[in-house]
């Protein structure tokens, strides 16, 4: 075990009582013992068709045996075309350019080197600033990790990008404590915004806001009523680009396709990975306006390259192969439209766990919740971390993120399945200390 040198996680403590996965099929996987354990979490917010779906199976063992690799540099393949008319094609509408990557992280580097550029090929060199929020997370590559706002994954590294700043979390539990959906205070932190322009920046040295419309990986965070709305119009009003990191948020997961027509706000540029392919193989994308796209092409000159940027695997045919039978599975068993008639029971059984020891709020939007529980003093996140381990002792995945116990389930869920969810949640909190 000793190679193998973990992703996020305490490699000593996890060597010394692993957790392995073997095999996947619907709402389960099976660990190295045989036992069958529900995926609370959709794998890592991506799997949302569930698993062993065999149209995208099938999909990706026929075009690993037709063409395995080719590149997209100076040539192309007929699948990246196909996969990126159907990934505009259900995308908000006005996103309707598609730049391939491999990952969330890359998407966020992507979209704001794109942010940036389309700003200086319009001659408007100044404009290089860019605003993240506390609590956002963006990846770990530099860029998304410089407007990301999680401390801890950025002190190791104080090279990061100098041009960030960062708004205030929307977090307001004093307020809001146990709203269901989207909470109904603070839209006004989002004028800080232009406080911030106004007071510590020239906004026209701006060139870019990145936010998640919901935080997912910090612990749920669900954007109150008219938040982004008041983002948006301030971003309008400075000439500023809107990012919406919809990572987790994309593909159906609020109980309806995107959060940005969930909450009828269109960024500029959008970001998306995970559920493009059902987690099956890496990929994700940005989507742009079609006027940021043309910016690029207006400036270069004929056979000049537009855009320096983009990855040996960008579009890959298999992962092409696997996003367009994902899409389609998405469309024909209306795995979106299911979430959202889920939505109302999901709900209904994550705030049946108020009152229960330890349990200072619960969030949820459509097929996502967040559990937060009291830190224990002198050691957060122990108590989240207790509480994971013995749902995974019981058949249950959850993802713990501090003390908040993130629930994130296969957009296929049934009732049953849902009681089993947060009935086991349940029985872990009247146990823990
Ligand atoms: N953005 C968001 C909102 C995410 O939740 C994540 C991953 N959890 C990422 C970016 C990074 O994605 P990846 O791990 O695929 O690089």
């Amino acid at each position: 075990m000793d190679a193998f040198w973990m992703p996020f996680t305490a490699n000593r403590q996890f060597k010394s009582a692993p957790r392995l996965l073997v095999s996947a099929d619907g709402m389960y996987y099976r660990d190295d013992a045989g036992r069958q354990v529900l995926d609370g979490t959709a794998g890592l917010w991506c799997v949302n068709a569930g698993h062993n779906r065999q149209p995208i199976v099938e999909a990706v063992q026929r075009q690993v045996a037709t063409m395995d690799f080719a590149p997209t540099f100076q040539m192309g393949h007929p699948l990246g075309f196909e996969a990126a008319e159907k990934l505009a094609a259900m995308a908000p509408t006005g996103l309707s350019k598609v730049f391939y990557v491999n990952s969330g992280s890359e998407a966020a580097d992507t979209a704001l080197k794109m942010a940036i550029g389309y700003h200086r090929v319009r001659g408007d060199a100044a404009r290089v600033k860019l605003i993240g929020r506390e609590r956002g997370y963006h990846g770990v590559n530099f860029g998304g990790v410089s407007v990301g706002g999680i401390a801890g994954n950025r002190k190791m590294f104080p090279v990061a990008l100098p041009t960030v700043d960062h708004l205030r979390h929307t977090l307001d539990i004093a307020r809001n404590a146990f709203s269901r959906g989207e909470p109904e205070y603070g839209a006004e932190w989002a004028d800080e915004l232009e406080n911030r322009l106004l007071t510590l920046h020239d906004p026209s040295t701006v060139a870019a806001v990145m936010v998640e419309p919901m935080a997912g990986s910090t612990g749920v965070l669900i954007p109150p009523k008219g938040y982004l709305k008041r983002l948006r119009e301030i971003c309008d009003k400075y000439g500023i680009l809107l990012i919406f990191d919809e990572v987790i948020t994309g593909f159906g997961r609020l109980g309806q396709d995107w959060a940005s027509n969930k909450f009828g706000v269109l960024p500029d540029i959008m970001t998306c990975a995970k559920g493009l392919t059902n987690g099956t193989v890496p990929m994700g994308a940005v989507l742009a306006k079609p006027a940021i796209y043309e910016a690029f092409m207006a400036a270069a000159a004929e056979g000049a390259i537009e855009f320096p940027h983009g990855y040996t695997y960008s579009a890959h045919p298999l992962a092409c192969a696997a996003s367009i039978a994902t899409l389609d599975l998405y469309r024909d068993e209306k795995i979106f439209e299911h979430a959202g008639e889920m939505a109302p029971y999901f709900e209904e059984q994550a705030h049946a766990l108020k009152g229960l020891p330890f349990v200072k709020d619960i969030r949820n939007l459509g097929l996502v919740a967040g559990i937060e529980l009291e830190s224990r003093p002198g050691a957060v996140g122990k108590r989240g971390f207790e509480a994971f381990v013995q749902c995974w002792e019981r058949g249950v995945m959850v993802r713990c993120t501090g003390d908040v116990l993130a629930v994130s389930p296969p957009l296929i869920i049934n009732r049953q399945q849902v009681e089993q969810l947060f009935g086991t949640i349940a029985d872990v909190l009247r146990t823990l200390q």
